[in-house]
């Protein structure tokens, strides 16, 4: 078997481990729409989405589609989600997003990454989020956890997200690359969080570089601060 075959496998059995260890995993956004899931990615940029999905009642009662966003003044949108922060930019890129849905595509969120990309306040993590989330194609979403942890597990050694995610469509099962960031995102929250890995408790250690290299002799919680 070659070096890449293994890998493969190794990807296969802790998609597995991981999934039996957070059968729920999917995105905590909530949203019921394309239009409601990009504006809640939009306004995750450097916020929880537990917060996020206080701020979004208020915001899709007032503005419940791009039509109604589009027409918004930016002032009125700023208070609404300021809990959030960086309101400003963030209210000016949903009332631009909502503008170019309503003049290009009919008031609909588009499906393809160039034009999603194209989108105010979008790059590619969320243009990916939405195309896995919202429309079912299969996405690598590249986030602080996904980035992390697969630099761990030993999948890829870049710092670059574009890179990161290749290297990850080169290794994970295409009906897995969707999977595979949700996954990262509860795994990160959970048992390898960025300050705290409990790699004795972790499903994979056997599979990750990292854990797979610890002295079994050293305490659980030595990566806790
Ligand atoms: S073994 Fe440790 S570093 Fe590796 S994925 Fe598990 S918690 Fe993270």
């Amino acid at each position: 078997m070659s070096a890449l075959q293994l890998t493969e496998k190794r990807a296969r059995i802790i998609v597995e481990k991981l999934l039996q260890h957070y059968p729920y995993a999917e995105t905590t956004l909530t949203h019921e729409s394309p239009w409601e899931l990009l504006v809640g990615a939009i306004l995750a940029s450097q916020c929880t989405d537990e917060r996020v999905n206080k701020i979004t009642p208020a915001l899709f009662s007032e503005y419940p589609d791009p039509e109604s966003m589009a027409l918004a003044e930016i002032k009125a949108v700023e208070p609404i989600i300021r809990s959030c922060g960086l309101f400003r930019s963030k209210a000016k890129a949903l009332v631009g997003t909502a503008q170019q849905l309503v003049e290009h595509y009919d008031g609909r969120v588009p499906e393809s990454e160039e034009a999603l990309m194209a989108l105010p306040g979008v790059g590619r993590k969320i243009a990916n989020l939405i195309r896995g989330d919202a429309f079912g194609k299969q996405a690598v979403v590249v986030d602080t956890h996904c980035a992390r942890i697969s630099r761990l597990i030993g999948f890829t050694d870049s710092d670059k997200p574009p890179k990161i995610e290749r290297d990850l469509m080169a290794i994970l099962p295409e009906e897995h690359w969707t999977l595979w960031g949700h996954l990262m995102v509860t795994h990160g929250r959970d048992l390898c969080k960025a300050r705290c890995r409990l790699c004795f408790s972790c499903p994979i250690r056997a599979e990750c570089r990292y854990g797979e290299a610890l002295d079994p002799s050293e305490a659980e919680e030595q990566d806790c601060v």
